[in-house]
């Protein structure tokens, strides 16, 4: 017995000291905040004191801390960035010029220094010790008083400082549609720690990364400011504003009012504040309480209001086709400067159509998943957050919108195509500020993104995709999963080996280019020769059209792959020979005579991202017909 549990005890030594992802651990945080804001100057005062817990199996002599505000000041790098990049933000500019004659200037360039946005910390220390400790940009980078050891926690007890900037980008006060307060990444906020290292990436342009732990945020403010925020109230009956028990009366006492949230297992808090919020409320099928928090316009009452219900059906199509909202509230919340995700809240503006604004919600409302449950790291993985998020929104919206296309991803294979045909495509594996144009990470992030997953499905079928994805939310929710880890389940799942997949797609510029070669006749069969013209491996379906009206798809297994797809469809399917990548030519052979066949097409679902579809039909009419 003995014995036995000397050798397990080496077995998960061993294991841990593995330095890959087949022995997962994560750090925690616990953090404590006191706010005070002062609307007239937008500055603010806090104290914090967090709990960092080591779980890596490392010993830590420094930690980092995020300052991102200070992203928005005329020296920054963020500001750099922004005047040197080819392609920069709109949002981010203004034209001093006339409309004949722009003159395009950063706005971050213009800003005062009351106009500034700055995070300054004014005292640290670790379990009572004064901490060294220099700030650098956007980063803090702090020398420990004691190492911390594997397994062990520590207490950072901090005094910091704010300037809410001018909005600019995400966060920021006065928005363009007047919202006082978009409060995002507006705390020192640890850098996470994984088994990469050290994640304490500058704020340039994008995006986030954080530590999983629970928040407990008090943020006191001028009594008439309304607000949004992570997390769960705690005193709504000192606070009212809808968030009382219905029915019940409040008494606000003093000039100021301290709202104090808990948020639970989240890797962020955010919030938002204005004095002109109206704050509707809806419980979802699941229990779930959906909060509105919306400008008291008369323009935005009757979307804002039919908003509601598609919401609702929203995070019941996400809790199925992914898995279940963990958290009790869902805010969605005019603010910010387009749209983007948070814990338990999104930032949105709200002067739009309706059709943009549930296409909005529904994206920003994914990303409740596809980043604050499977918190991948944005900067290095931008596109399994935007476009797994991109994929999911669009199956929503084609479901709750009733549009039914068969394919609601034609966009982002649109948006790929012309990545891929510009010349100028990076690969996925970019770190998402480091791409030549700001275009180019839209494309690669979003589009191919999001045709990373609709081509799965031509891949490993639609009911293991659709698997896939549940199994993905079970294994790595309330974790940080990185691409080997979702392809790692799309591989149980189906059986299939999906490395090459992963690996071409993401890794590497690669496009697929299948073509039908020539169609002859030997008697009473047809031969095709297909060709594999593009570097990236595919399982190839050919769907074949006969004469009296019939249809066979021939499905050709890619030899890497070890599986055949099982028959999904109510055609005919034929599984023919493996096609080993290696041979750029395949002889594909029909069972009867040309003058039977009418049609012949490479992948009529059109959902493998072939980059050149003239090549992929032929025609019994016009022999070489490219009219697909
Ligand atoms: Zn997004």
């Amino acid at each position: 017995m003995k014995r036995i549990l000397f050798s397990l005890l080496i077995i998960s030594t061993g294991l841990l000291n593995a330095q890959n992802n087949t022995s997962y651990w994560q750090q925690h945080v616990d953090y404590k905040m006191d706010v005070d804001m002062n609307v007239e100057n937008f500055r603010y005062t806090g104290t914090q004191e967090l709990t960092y817990t080591n779980n890596s199996p490392d010993t830590l002599n420094r930690v980092f801390y995020h300052l991102y505000f200070n992203a928005f000041q005329p020296e920054s790098e963020m500001n750099a960035r922004l005047t040197s990049v080819p392609d920069p933000d709109a949002r981010m500019t203004m034209n001093k010029g006339t409309k004949e004659n722009p003159e395009i200037v950063s706005r971050i360039s213009e800003l005062s220094p009351a106009q500034i946005g700055y995070l300054r910390v004014n005292s640290l220390t670790q379990d009572g010790k004064e901490l060294q400790y220099e700030e650098v940009g956007t980063v803090l980078e702090v020398e420990l008083a004691e190492p911390i050891l594997p397994g062990e926690k520590t207490t950072f007890n901090m005094q910091f400082e704010g300037q809410v900037p001018e909005q600019i980008r995400r966060s920021g006060r006065n928005s363009t549609e007047g919202i006082a307060l978009s409060m995002s990444q507006w705390y020192p906020k640890l850098a996470e720690y994984d088994f990469e290292g050290w994640h304490a990436d500058p704020y340039i342009a994008r995006e986030f990364h954080g530590v999983w732990g629970d928040f407990d945020v008090k943020i006191t403010i001028d009594k008439d400011y309304i607000l949004g925020s992570t997390g769960y109230l705690q005193n709504p009956q000192e606070i009212g504003y809808g968030y009382e028990q219905e029915g019940t009366k409040v008494k606000r006492k003093g000039d100021k009012l301290t709202w104090h949230f808990v948020a639970p297992k989240v890797h962020d808090f955010t919030w938002a504040a204005d004095p002109e919020y109206i704050h509707d409320k809806l419980v979802a099928e699941d229990g779930t309480v959906l909060h509105f928090l919306y400008k008291n316009k008369e323009e935005l009452k009757e979307n804002w209001k039919k908003l509601q219900p598609k919401t609702a059906e929203l995070l019941a199509f996400f809790n199925e086709h992914i898995g279940p909202y963990p958290w009790d509230q869902y805010s969605v919340v005019q603010g910010g400067d387009g749209g983007m995700e948070y814990a338990m809240l999104t930032l949105i503006t709200g002067e739009r159509s309706f059709g943009s604004l549930v296409g909005v919600t529904a994206h920003e409302m994914a990303h409740a998943w596809f980043q604050h449950l499977m918190a991948t790291n944005e900067s290095k993985h931008e596109w399994m957050d935007e476009g797994f998020t991109s994929y999911i929104s669009n199956e929503a919206e084609n479901v709750i919108m009733g549009s039914s296309s068969p394919n609601p991803h034609t966009n982002s294979y649109r948006g790929y195509y012309y990545l891929a045909r510009s010349g100028r495509e990076q690969p996925q594996t970019t770190h998402a500020d480091r791409y030549a144009m700001n275009g180019l990470y839209g494309a690669s992030a979003y589009s191919k993104g999001a045709v990373f997953l609709a081509q799965l499905e031509y891949v490993i079928g639609e009911e293991n995709l659709a698997k896939t994805l549940n199994r993905y939310y079970d294994e790595w929710k309330f974790k940080h999963p990185t691409p080997n880890d979702f392809i790692r389940i799309a591989e149980k799942v189906s059986g299939a080996e999906l490395d090459w997949y992963l690996t071409d797609w993401t890794q590497t510029t690669n496009t697929i280019d299948y073509a039908i070669d020539s169609v002859e006749e030997k008697g009473e069969t047809t031969t095709v020769i297909l060709q594999r013209k593009g570097l990236m491996p595919m399982p190839v379906e050919v769907d074949v059209t006969y004469a009296n009206g019939s249809e066979e798809t021939f499905y050709i297994p890619l030899q890497m792959m070890r599986w055949e797809k099982p028959a999904e469809e109510e055609v005919k399917w034929t599984v023919k020979d493996d096609w080993a990548w290696g041979f750029p030519t395949y002889q594909l052979e029909i069972p009867v005579a040309k003058e039977s066949i009418s049609r012949i097409v490479i992948d009529k679902s059109q959902l493998m991202a072939d980059i050149n579809r003239d090549n992929n039909s032929w025609d019994k009419s016009g022999e070489e017909d490219s009219s697909n």
